[in-house]
Order: C-alpha cells, then sequence, then structure tokens
C-alpha cells in the first residue's frame, strides 16, 4: 500500500525548474542529491534540462514509465496534469502546489474536483499543499524540504508542513534516524487513516508517529488504528486540545464535553498514545522503539544515588507499576556482590563511588530476578562514576535479556556523550527520574494493550417498535427534547430498569396512580417545556398517603406555573420510590468526527460541579464499560465502602453498552442523561431513576 510513494523505481517532476529557489528546482536537486537510486524525469516544455537531466516536455511524452509523479506547477494547471499522470499510467501523485482549499471558496472547489479526478483515475494523491514525501531508507527525497533524517525505523506523517520541517530538523540535531517522513498537506485524498493503514503493513517501519489537526472519517480511523496498534506502536500530536469554548447544551453530558473530548476517548480506544508537546512525541518514539516490552509491570531500580532513587520510587507509586519485590536469592547475591553499606532491596543502591562493573553485577543479578520484569537504571555523575563505562554496561545488559531497561543519566555536560551511546544502541535514556517512569509506563501499556484480545460490543434486542413509534411521535410535535413518559418508554425498550411508574392527568388521577405503583411515591411534573423539574419545584418524594399526593400535586402545579407560565403541564408522574443507591451518570453526546461519545461518571446534582467523568466512543465493549467504572476519580464508592458491599458494577456495566447500543443505532436521539441511575449491591442492578433525550 502507497509502496510507489516509498520506494518508486522513476520519479516525474512536474514542473521542474533551472532557477535555484524555485520549489521545482528543489525538489529536483533533493532527488539528484538526496542519494535516490531511481530515475528521475524532470517535465519542463520550456526547458532542454534541469540540473543536467533532459526534460520531457510533458509527463505523458516521457520515454519509459513512471511511477511517481511530483506537482510543482500553479494550482490551474493541476487538473491537467491529473489527466496526463491517468494517461501515462501513473497512480501515484504528490501534488506540493498550495492554492487549494487554504485559500478559500475558489480554491476548495478546485480541491474537491481535484479528489473527484483522483477517484475517477484511479490515482492516489498525497497533498496538495504539502511538504512532500521523504524515504530515508531509499534515498528518496521527493520534497522540497532541505534535511532528511538518516535512516532509521520511525516513521512520521505531518498534516503541518512547517511543524514537519521542525521535527526533522529535530531529528538530523539529536540523530534520530527515519524510515518515512510524509507532509500530507490538505488531504485530498490520502488522509492520516491511510497513511497509518499503510505504514502498518511497511516493513521498514516499527513506530509510527502523527501530527494531525483533524480525523476525516472518525470510525474508520478507528478501526484502522485499533488494528495497526496491536502490530506496532502509533503516537499522534494533536493540536486543539483546549475546548473552543463552551456550547450551548441542554444535557449534563452536552455542556461536560469539550471539543477534544471525542479524540481523546478514541485514541485510548483504538491503543493510539497521545503526546501533548513535540519534547513528549520524542519521548514516546524513544522508548517505543525500544525491543522488548515488559511481561508485567513491576520495576526494579537500580541507582547510585538515594535521592533520585526515592524520586523514581515516588513515580512509580503514582503511575500503573509497582515497584519489584526482589526474591530472596535476588537479595543475598546482592548481600554477597554489594559494599555492606548498598541497600540490597529496591530500590537497590549502588553507591556513589560504583564504577561500571558494580552497576555490571547489579544488572546481571537482578535482571535474573523473576520477580522483576523491567528495570530502570539512574546514574548521576559522581568523582569516580565511569560515565561512557557504565552505559557501556546499560547496554550489554539490555542485549542480555528481554526486560526493557530504561536510563536517567542525570546532569548534562558530563554524561551527554553516554546519553548519544545509548541512544545508538537504542536505549532509551531520559534525563529525569520521572520521564524514564513514564515511559516505562507507557512500554507498560503499550505491552498491556498488545497482549489484550480484541473484544465486540455486545448486542442486545431492544423493542425496536417502541422506540421507532416514540421518537416518531415526539418528532411530529416538534420537539427537541423527548417528555420523561417517552424518554422513560425509550429506556425501558432497550433493558433499562426504571422505577414503576403511572401518568396522571389530575389530582383525582394522581390518587388512584399512587394506589396502584404502591406507597410511598414520587410526584413530578410532566411537561414537555421543562427540562429541570427540581429546578421547578416539579420533583416530591416519599408521599406516604392520598392526603401527601393531593397535596404534593397542588403544590408542583402551583410552582411549575409560577416557574415557566406559559408552560404546557401534562399533569404528573406518579412514581415508585427508588431504594437508595450509589448515584452514578450515564449520558450521550454527539461528536462531528466520532459520532456519539458515551460519558459516565459520578451522578446526582454536582455534577457539574465535580465533572469526575470518563468517556468513550460508542459502540462500547463490556471491557470498555469496566474500564470506565474503574477509572473516575470516585470508583472507589463502588466498591465495599463503610460498609457497604460492593455495588453492581457488572449490570452497571450493562446499562453503559445499552445505552451505546442505542445511540448508534438511533442517531435521531442526540442526546442522553440517565441522572441519577442508582446502582445497588451486586446482583441487585441498577435503576434509572431520571431519564432524559434530546431529539434531532
Ligand atoms: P430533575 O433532574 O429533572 O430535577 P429527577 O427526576 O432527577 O428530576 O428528580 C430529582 C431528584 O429527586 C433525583 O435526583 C432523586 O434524588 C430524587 N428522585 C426522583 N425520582 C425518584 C424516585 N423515583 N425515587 C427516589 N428518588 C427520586
Ligand atoms: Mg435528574
Amino acid at each position: 500500500m502507497l509502496t510507489s510513494f516509498f520506494s518508486p523505481a522513476s520519479v516525474a517532476v512536474i514542473g521542474a525548474s533551472r532557477t535555484p529557489g524555485k520549489v521545482g528546482y528543489d525538489v529536483v536537486r533533493n532527488l539528484v542529491e538526496g542519494g535516490f537510486q531511481g530515475t528521475v524525469v524532470p517535465v519542463n516544455p520550456k526547458a532542454e534540462e534541469v540540473l543536467g537531466l533532459p526534460c520531457a516536455p510533458s509527463v505523458d511524452q516521457v520515454d519509459g514509465p513512471v511511477e511517481l509523479a511530483v506537482l510543482c506547477i500553479p494550482s490551474a494547471f493541476v487538473l491537467d496534469a491529473i489527466e496526463q499522470c491517468a494517461r501515462k499510467d501513473i497512480h501515484s501523485v504528490i501534488i506540493i502546489t498550495a492554492g487549494f482549499k487554504e485559500s478559500g471558496a475558489e480554491g476548495a472547489e478546485l480541491e474537491r474536483q481535484l479528489t473527484e479526478a483522483c477517484r475517477r483515475d484511479g490515482i492516489r494523491c498525497i497533498g496538495p499543499n504539502c511538504l512532500g514525501v521523504m524515504s530515508p531508507i531509499t534515498g528518496l527525497n521527493a520534497s522540497f524540504g532541505a534535511t532528511m533524517p538518516g535512516p532509521g525505523r520511525i516513521a512520521f506523517f505531518s498534516q503541518s508542513g512547517a511543524l514537519g520541517t521542525a521535527i526533522l530538523d529535530a531529528c538530523v540535531g539529536e540523530d534520530i534516524g527515519m524510515s518515512r517522513f510524509i507532509s500530507y498537506g490538505n488531504k485530498a485524498d490520502v488522509d492520516e487513516t491511510d497513511l497509518i493503514e499503510a505504514l502498518g503493513e511497511d516493513d521498514e517501519t516499527d513506530v509510527i508517529l502523527g501530527y494531525v489537526e483533524s480525523v476525516n472519517d472518525g470510525r474508520k480511523f478507528i478501526d484502522v488504528a485499533s488494528r495497526v496498534t496491536r502490530k506496532k506502536p502509533v503516537v499522534i500530536l494533536k493540536s486543539g486540545r483546549t475546548s473552543a469554548g463552551a456550547r450551548a447544551a441542554s444535557s449534563h453530558t452536552g455542556s461536560l464535553a469539550g471539543a477534544d473530548t471525542a479524540y481523546e476517548a478514541a485514541f485510548r480506544q483504538c491503543g493510539v498514545f497521545r503526546a501533548n508537546t513535540v519534547e513528549e512525541f520524542f519521548d514516546f518514539a524513544r522508548v517505543l522503539s525500544g525491543r522488548t516490552l515488559p511481561a508485567d509491570n513491576r520495576i526494579a531500580i537500580v541507582t547510585n544515588a538515594g535521592g533520585p532513587g526515592i524520586i523514581a520510587t515516588d513515580a512509580v507509586e503514582s503511575s500503573l507499576l509497582r515497584m519489584a519485590d526482589l526474591a530472596e536469592t535476588t537479595v543475598s547475591a546482592l548481600t554477597e556482590a554489594l559494599p555492606p553499606q548498598a541497600n540490597r532491596h529496591n530500590p537497590v543502591d549502588v553507591l556513589g563511588d560504583a564504577r561500571a562493573d558494580r552497576y555490571r553485577t547489579a544488572f546481571r543479578i537482578v535482571g535474573a530476578d523473576p520477580n522483576v520484569s523491567a528495570v530502570l537504571t539512574i546514574l548521576t555523575p559522581q568523582t569516580s562514576t565511569e560515565v561512557e563505562e557504565t552505559a557501556a554496561a546499560v547496554i550489554e545488559a539490555s542485549e542480555a535479556t528481554d526486560k526493557p531497561i530504561v536510563a536517567t543519566f542525570m546532569g548534562s555536560q558530563s554524561v551527554r556523550p553516554a546519553w548519544r551511546l545509548l541512544d545508538k544502541a537504542g536505549v532509551a535514556n531520559f534525563p529525569r527520574p520521572d520521564q524514564a517512569v513514564k515511559a516505562m509506563e507507557t512500554l507498560y501499556r503499550y505491552g498491556q494493550w498488545r497482549g489484550g484480545a480484541p473484544s465486540d460490543a455486545p448486542r442486545y434486542a431492544f423493542d425496536d417498535g417502541l422506540i421507532r413509534k416514540t421518537i416518531a411521535g415526539a418528532a411530529e410535535r416538534g420537539h427537541t427534547t423527548l417528555a420523561e413518559r417517552d424518554a422513560r418508554d425509550i429506556a425501558e425498550a432497550c433493558g433499562i430498569a426504571l422505577p414503576k411508574s403511572v401518568f396522571a392527568a389530575d389530582e383525582e388521577a394522581a390518587v388512584e396512580a399512587a394506589g396502584q405503583v404502591g406507597y410511598p411515591v414520587v410526584l413530578k411534573i410532566s411537561s414537555d417545556d421543562i427540562l429541570h423539574k427540581s429546578d421547578a419545584g416539579g420533583v416530591k418524594v416519599r408521599l406516604a398517603d392520598a392526603e401527601a399526593v393531593r397535596t404534593a400535586f397542588r403544590a408542583i402545579m402551583d410552582s411549575a406555573r409560577r416557574y415557566k407560565p406559559d408552560a404546557r403541564l401534562d399533569g404528573v408522574l406518579v412514581q415508585q420510590m427508588a431504594p437508595s443507591g450509589r448515584e452514578v451518570i450515564i449520558g450521550v453526546n454527539r461528536d462531528a468526527q466520532f459520532g456519539p461519545v458515551i460519558m459516565f461518571g459520578l451522578g446526582g446534582i454536582y455534577v457539574e460541579v465535580l465533572k469526575d467523568v470518563t468517556f468513550r466512543v460508542a459502540p462500547l465493549t463490556l471491557r470498555d464499560a469496566r474500564e470506565m467504572v474503574s477509572e473516575i476519580r470516585a470508583a472507589r464508592i463502588l466498591q465495599a465502602f463503610r460498609g457497604d458491599p460492593p455495588a453492581d458494577v457488572e449490570a452497571l456495566a450493562e446499562c453503559l453498552t445499552r445505552v451505546s447500543q442505542l445511540a448508534v443505532e438511533y442517531p435521531e436521539l442526540t442526546e442522553c442523561d440517565l441522572n441519577p441511575l442508582r446502582v445497588y449491591p451486586e446482583g441487585q442492578g441498577v435503576m434509572a431513576v431520571d431519564v432524559r433525550f434530546g431529539l434531532a
């Protein structure tokens, strides 16, 4: 896939120029000087030759085949050139030319035609408005960027050309090699998902990095990325993390979901690592380029200084990693090998006067311990420290075991040569212990992801007829939110437990309904025009008898009328008192790119204050649902707590997947809040005390 972009036998440069400084000149020069082994044909009707290469007047008049065409002609000529490429049987085209979507309505129309032309002619196109493509592995520099990194196993694609050049420059400066570099600009055809798929199949690439501003097709992205990340790591730097300001939303879920929520959730669900800064980008790349993944989360630290060892230990404790409990045989072997003042327990302190051989011994003993799944080594440059020799010991150790080793050689001036050695040998080194721990945690998370089997979302039998009829009825009445009665019908139709309720239009009916439901009861205002019922004085709970029901009915009607004089009041809902339980919220919101996003969090009236919520893109697997339940800050309230038995987390996870299925299958439902959803002790299920849906 896309191989013609990376290792073509021949490249034509349409718009090749004899004038240094012009893009059409730079591209030819880069092709010639980059070390590319194939044929380069400049195309220019007005020139005989460019950089000593004979020109063709047009691409369809080139003698011999052309596998890849690079276009650097004005945008007005691009469509003609595409037609010529099609005639010449060229299926891969890079369009460097700007003046498309980024330049306004006219350019956008031109780009639309370009996309159409490519689809029609079976041409894959990268760009327009991009830097081009590099393949340091094959020496191909089909771009106008001057600096090409050396060959390596990391591929990088960038929506922004400018950021691309900055990263390329950093790679050259830091001696980081690359397999492929793709600047994909306006993505008229090839987009981030195509690139992830292609690089996933690329044998020259071990780690995929991408800078992305937006994802075109969220669903396709998730499908492809979930597959590729099981083969090799994908790290994405996505701009626009801060939400573009609060939007008007009628549901809790809508107001809690920021512009970036869906990306965050989607990346996590498909095993993509998200970098926040360019620095983090390289940190991820460094550690994920390693040969091995930890089998478990138990880490051992070998250090020549106490302080940094403690900093690292603290970082471990607040991560997913755990400090390994060294085996007795390990401790006694260390006792024998190390000076008496050394700490033979984790973190192992080989002391400030440790030379390389003492580190070497410690690595050998600790690395062989079955309780240890990864090693972090720390070095501070002290008087007798052998910096480079110790780096060599780290490299040897890392080559000798299948347990990952990450290094922290602290300082700058005297440890810099060691950094280079470690880098060259592919051992990740980080200046700070906490960075190293974070990197190791990344490796662990990636190992868990790789090892986990992909699973499918469950599918439940819903009462489809009832759901459709209810939605159609509300739509006919022109409503954008569903009345509680309708909302309840829908929830019930998808198997979500609700307190028993009966609608009552007047006081007498309410008393009769209460008899049916059974005391004590709850009365709630029923009106399409009142969204937050408590705010309108529209909810009365714990009504013990007929008298209380009558009083409550009148009070509710009075305050609702005062709250919203023009509201149409249908009556009340007489409801069974739901037993008290732990209150959570489940919600649905829709994202332009990723579709329905499911929210879970701590429920009740303080939802928006506490903001203890988490998101996933639907459809949810049961594993996604369980993860959501376990990752909110207040997750502990669902465990055995102050004499309460553990909550029915399985029923809760199932409810999440039911809501997810509803959101996927009925796009007319724009938003949803189940708040509060009460969770009862294990085996006793959940109950949605209040349900609310928004309608398109
Ligand atoms: P709204 O959110 O529109 O104000 P709710 O239906 O959520 O209205 O009711 C407000 C609060 O009243 C709920 O958060 C819950 O604490 C309590 N409540 C409502 N219905 C019941 C019920 N059937 N059983 C027990 N408590 C209830
Ligand atoms: Mg509520």
